[in-house]
This record gives structure tokens, C-alpha cells and sequence, in this order.
């Protein structure tokens, strides 16, 4: 299949006029019929005529030009109805589109719909969704992981080539690891978030997701950057991600962080996570013990403040305004709002909030005292491979507890990468992070890159 191909690839080939962006966009929306029903990846198709005749007028300018892409639904598009996964939002139409969507609508790839996810991104698993739950293409009992499940389940069933994800405490890391695929977490402010539906402001990023780091690099090249609409987006040059992507990690020091490899951990997850790290070894890089003492603390100051936040960012959904009644909140989102609330309400904001603030400072420092001694740190993404449907969302503790080694990333807004380093015996992919100082993308993708020379996991797929 066409579709089974980088982005980098079909690139090369449409190029050449080997191939056309039609043969491509009929491939996906093939796929889309015959694994969508299985998958519930999608909330909202475009319609397949308007996809084609897209396909057939595009101009290539740009290596993104005639690739099929999805949105977590999560970003405004003009006149194509955005939800959140939520019945608040279940038939709104917004008038624009999000700079993130302007800019890859304007390199020429071609949208194929709106992707499920975990209500305005309160969950790691895509069941807190009005939509019902996406599935894991590897195990459909299993879930696809969260808040962007369903757009990483769309890459690695082949549905589509790639996908413009956010997050918030993991949302792109977590469905990248479950779901066999590669996604960056880009440094707080790298992309804008103008017209990105917000969770909690000072924790939300946007970022590619693709099967490999290559790709990721061709797609942050093109959505990296300022934007006069989003005074929280960076002023910083935008880096070179492709030209140097080749130059390797010889001489790089990775830290290993000892409270992510211990209690708590599947050792199936330590396993593969260790056989990385050899990996990296070979690739001639230097793996180095190093500690995090604060992060013990990130799932309680992450769980307050996001919330806190998104209480704030929610009340203007009032039903009179915007969206549907505030009664058509989920259970998991109204819970969010009630400990926001409380955190944030007067007698309390000392206790709760303004601690957690501190916490947060603590979290920053631990981190660039690490990245004195090396020059990035691997770890696990989540602590299990994909669990069953209903294990998390029925279990809201669990639920939190799951974003134990993603959190600390956007507590303290550097960046992450997500790759595949393997696969349980009983077949279900497992994901490992490498995660950078602030706007070390560069870097993060270099070492991506030279893993995925020297390993196979990112090529291979579901049999669905
Ligand atoms: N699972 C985390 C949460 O529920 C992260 C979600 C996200 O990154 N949007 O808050």
C-alpha cells in the first residue's frame, strides 16, 4: 500500500510523478470505510467527493502537498463542525480556521476529517468521548490510549498519513506509544495555539504525529514558529529539522531518570525500555542514571492546576454564548471543573493552587539541573501497555495515575518525543520518550531519527 510510506516517501514519488495525490487519497479513503467501523477513529468525515476534487487540483509545492492528514478535534476549521468529542460543542461550525490548520491546508495536504479523542482532552484512554470509545487496531479490546486516540490509531491502520495532535499532559505521547507510531510534544509556545480548543493554557502544545521522526521533522518545519494571534507562541528562529536530521547522537548524553524506571512500572515496559537504551549505546550515545526528586509531586501539581485551568477555560461554555447546556458535561469533565473550582476558590487558592505553583517551579529546576549533565533524558511513556476498555475510565484514580511519566513534560514546557521500541509478547506495541531542554527539537529529532535507522518498530502494522 501507498499509504504504508513515509510522508518523505510519497513525497519523493509524487514528485517525480510516479504517483498522484489522487492514488494516495483513494487508498485512505478506502481504508477508512474497511477499518473505521472496527477503530472508531473519526468523529467527523469530509465528505469523499471533496476530498478527491481536492486531490485532483492540488498544486505540489511543498512535501506536504497531496498527503492526507487529520485533526484531533480539538482545532477550529472553518465550516467543518469542531466538538471536542463533547455534546457541549456537538453542533458547532466554526467561522475560521486555526493557524496550525491554515498552515498545513496552505503546504497543500489534504483533510480527511475530525479525530475522536477524550472529551476537550480530560483523559488518556478516548472513553471520556460523547462519540464512543476509539479502539486499539492492535487489540480492539484494548484502548487506543488518550486524549488523541483516534488520530493515532487513524496513522498506524492506515487511514491516513499523519496527524496535528496537542498536548496537554500527554495526549500525544500516550495514543503515539499505545498505537505503535511516533509524535512530538513540541516546547510550550514552538507552535501556535490559535483556534486550539484550550484544556489548561499553560500546559497545552501542539504537535505532529507520523510514523517516524523524519516526518514529524517535514511537519514541524512547517507549523513552527510566531503568530501575531497567539501572543503565547515563541519569537525564537524556528530551527533547521531536516537538514541536520542525519547528524546522529555520537557523544550525546542520555539520561535515564531513576523514579521513572521504578515502582509502578510493567516490567515488560522496563524491559524494552532498557533494550533502548543499548540502542542508543550502539548509536554512540552515553546512558547515565539521573534523578528527578520533584517529579514524585507532578501528578498532584498536575492535577490541580490543569484542572484549575480548565474550569477557568470551560465557563465560557455557558449554553448561552457557546455550545449545548453545561448538564452535557461528562461525568470525568465535571469532576475537573469541581477540583478546579475548589482549588481556585478563596480559602483554598493558598493551599491548592499557589502550592502547586510552587511545586511547579521545583519541577523546572529539577529539570535544568538534569540538563546540565546530559543532553536528554529517556523514559517510558505510560506505565502499562494499552489496557483493557473501561479499566481507566472507570477508574478515575487509575485514569490519573497512568500520566505519571508524561506530565512532568508540560509542567515544565520543554519538549518529548514518542517512539516505538517494541512489543509485548502478546503483540501490543510499547512506546519510550526522549524528552529535551526547552526548543531542543533539533536534538530530539536527530536521536529519533537515528533510532529508527537501526530499528524496525515504526514500520510495522496492525492486521486488523
Ligand atoms: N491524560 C492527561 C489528562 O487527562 C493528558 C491529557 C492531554 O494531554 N490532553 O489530563
Amino acid at each position: 500500500m501507498l499509504i504504508d510510506e513515509t510522508i518523505a516517501s510519497l513525497a519523493n514519488k509524487l514528485k517525480k510523478k510516479e504517483i498522484s495525490p489522487v492514488d494516495i487519497a483513494k487508498e485512505c479513503l478506502k481504508q477508512i470505510e474497511k477499518q473505521n467501523p472496527k477503530i472508531n477513529a473519526f468523529i467527523t468525515q469530509v465528505d469523499s467527493k471533496a476530498v478527491l476534487d481536492q486531490a485532483k487540483k492540488i498544486k505540489l509545492t511543498t512535501p506536504l502537498s497531496g498527503i492526507p492528514y487529520v485533526l484531533k478535534d480539538v482545532y477550529v476549521t472553518k465550516d467543518l463542525r469542531t466538538t471536542a468529542a463533547s455534546n457541549v460543542l456537538s453542533d458547532y461550525i466554526p467561522q475560521y480556521d486555526a493557524t496550525v490548520v491554515h498552515k498545513v491546508n496552505s503546504a497543500g495536504s489534504i483533510l480527511l476529517g475530525k479525530m475522536n479523542m477524550d472529551a476537550w482532552g480530560h483523559g488518556g484512554s478516548t472513553e471520556n468521548t460523547d462519540f464512543g470509545p476509539a479502539k486499539n487496531p492492535w487489540d480492539i479490546t484494548r484502548v487506543a490510549g488518550g486524549s488523541g486516540g483516534g488520530p493515532a490509531a487513524a496513522i498506524v491502520s492506515r487511514m491516513c498519513s499523519f496527524a496535528i495532535g496537542e498536548d496537554t499532559g500527554g495526549s500525544i505521547r500516550n495514543p503515539a506509544g499505545w498505537c505503535g507510531i511516533t509524535g512530538l510534544k513540541v516546547t510550550y509556545g514552538r507552535v501556535s495555539r490559535y483556534g486550539s480548543i484550550a484544556y489548561a493554557s499553560s500546559f497545552d502544545s501542539v504537535g505532529p504525529t507520523a510514523k517516524t521522526a523524519e516526518d514529524c521533522a517535514l511537519i514541524l518545519q512547517h507549523i513552527a514558529g510566531q503568530d501575531p494571534h497567539d501572543a503565547t507562541s515563541s519569537p525564537l528562529p524556528v530551527g533547521d529539522y531536516l537538514s541536520r536530521l542525519e547528524e546522529g547522537i555520537q557523544g550525546k548524553v542520555i539520561g535515564v531518570p531513576k523514579e521513572f524506571m521504578g515502582e509502578g512500572l510493567d516490567p515488560k515496559v522496563k524491559k524494552l525500555i532498557l533494550v533502548a537504551a543499548q540502542k542508543f549505546t550502539d548509536l554512540g550515545a552515553k546512558i547515565e542514571e539521573v534523578s528527578l526528586p520533584t517529579s514524585k509531586y507532578a501528578i498532584s501539581v498536575y492535577y490541580l492546576l490543569a484542572p484549575s485551568e480548565t474550569s477557568s477555560n470551560l465557563a465560557r461554555y455557558d449554553g448561552i454564548r457557546y455550545g449545548n447546556g453545561r448538564d452535557k458535561f461528562t461525568p470525568e469533565t465535571m469532576r475537573r471543573i469541581m477540583i478546579g473550582t475548589y482549588a481556585l476558590s478563596a480559602g483554598y487558592y493558598d493551599a491548592y493552587y499557589k502550592k502547586a505553583q510552587q511545586a511547579r517551579t521545583l519541577i523546572i529546576k529539577d529539570y535544568q539541573k538534569v540538563f546540565t549533565k546530559c543532553d536528554l533524558i529517556l523514559s517510558p511513556i505510560s506505565p502499562t501497555p494499552p489496557t483493557k476498555l473501561g479499566e481507566l475510565i472507570n477508574d478515575p484514580v487509575k485514569n490519573m495515575l497512568a500520566d505519571i511519566y508524561t506530565v512532568t513534560t508540560n509542567t515544565a514546557g520543554i519538549p518529548a518525543l514518542a517512539l516505538p521500541c517494541g512489543f509485548t509478547r502478546s503483540g501490543l506495541p510499547i512506546g519510550m520518550q526522549l524528552q529535551g531542554p526547552m526548543f531542543s527539537e533539533e536534538v530530539l529529532l536527530q536521536a529519533g531519527y537515528a533510532y529508527q535507522q537501526v530499528t524496525d518498530w515504526h514500520v510495522r502494522k496492525p492486521q486488523l
